[in-house]
């Protein structure tokens, strides 16, 4: 199959990202901040994959959205010299899908699987076989007649990535060599990201404004490089050559940041729980339809962050609201007569 339609073929199930997000990707594993364990662990892996002339075993990414998942699974096809091919579990529809991506991957190529843990069951048996020992069985025939012919793959990478590691099937992740699991950044670092991304993106920021961006970008990159995005737009409209403190502190205002760096989605999700519901417990499928959000989005991208900084519990019953979100929202948790009966 001739190059140009095996990248299509790919095209059809990769899944869409961002141009500006693409642009401000570090491309190599020394420029990538942050992570230092993860970093060595994985450097230490290319490394030997790369001295012995082997592809790197299949590696596991997990952390909530926007730690750098996809980025370091560009960076390792950057590093073992491959080509890099992305897709989503949701992407895959059938089996055949999945083994036809296979057939097509070159030496030392990367495969990028995100949101692994939402496979179908048939095709984590495509992949069984293919990460283990690099082929994949098709079933020729119908019936009585039906065959099984191996077809072999070449030596490639899987790479997938998910935010529920614990969703992940154990024979799946059990063929995973290399399992690794991003951490939340600290304020340092995501300062660190603010000014190379501004660098990136040419535009002149002080050490403390990017330090003010990086304490309300919840401890992710993805949300410290939105946020600088859309400073940089109120920058621009309102003429502003250098974004100093003050200047970041009033966009954000507008943006609807707060200085724990909450959305109004977010405090809106705390206000219903705590004034509606007295604290909690109150169910996702509940707040999800209150907020007019898909649970997904609420589990995704708001939940992970208030329940890492402890303004928000999960309990086998549902969500439950802390004494520390009602003081940051100036509210108060009045326990309803069935809370006090417990007391
Ligand atoms: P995920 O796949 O985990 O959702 P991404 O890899 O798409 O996250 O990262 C989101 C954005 O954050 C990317 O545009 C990338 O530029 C930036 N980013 C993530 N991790 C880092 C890092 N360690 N250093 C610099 N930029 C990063």
């Amino acid at each position: 199959m001739s190059v140009p339609e095996a990248n299509k073929d790919f095209d059809e199930f990769s899944h869409d990202e961002a141009p500006e997000e693409k642009a401000l990707r570090p491309g190599r594993l020394d420029e990538f901040v942050g992570q230092p364990l993860l970093k060595d662990r994985l450097s230490v892996s290319i490394r030997a994959a790369l001295h012995r002339k082997e592809p790197l075993d299949h590696v596991l990414l997990s952390g909530p959205p926007g730690l750098g998942k996809t980025t370091l699974a560009c960076i390792v096809a950057a590093e073992m010299g491959g080509r890099f091919h992305s897709t989503s579990a949701p992407a895959l529809g059938r089996p055949g899908d999945l083994a036809r991506l296979l057939t097509l991957l070159e030496k030392d190529d990367v495969l990028f699987i995100d949101e692994i843990h939402r496979l179908t069951r048939q095709c984590e048996e495509i992949l069984y076989p293919a990460m283990e020992d690099g082929f994949i069985d098709f079933i020729v025939g119908e019936g009585m007649a039906a065959q099984s012919v191996k077809v072999p793959l070449k030596p490639f990478t899987l790479v997938g990535a998910t935010t529920r590691s614990g969703s992940l099937t154990a024979p799946l992740k059990s063929r995973f060599g290399i399992d690794l699991k991003l951490e939340f950044y600290d304020l340092p670092e995501l300062t660190k990201i603010v000014k190379r991304s501004a660098g990136l993106l040419g535009v002149q920021i002080s050490e403390n404004a990017a330090a003010v961006i990086a304490e309300r970008a919840r401890m992710t990159p993805r949300a410290a490089n939105r946020l600088l995005r859309r400073i940089r737009d109120y920058a621009t409209v309102e003429n502003v050559n250098i974004i100093e403190p003050d200047f970041a502190l009033r966009a954000l205002g507008k943006l609807g940041i707060d200085s724990l760096g909450l959305t109004d989605l977010d405090r809106k999700l705390l206000t219903l729980v705590i004034e509606r519901y007295h604290g909690g417990p109150v169910g996702i499928r509940t707040l999800a339809s209150l907020l007019d959000e898909e649970e997904h989005t609420i589990e995704e991208d708001h939940e992970p962050f208030m329940l890492r900084i402890g303004l928000l519990e999960k309990t086998p019953q549902g969500r439950v609201s802390t004494q520390k979100a009602a003081i940051h929202l100036g509210l108060k948790i009045v326990p309803n007569e069935i809370q006090q009966s417990l007391f």
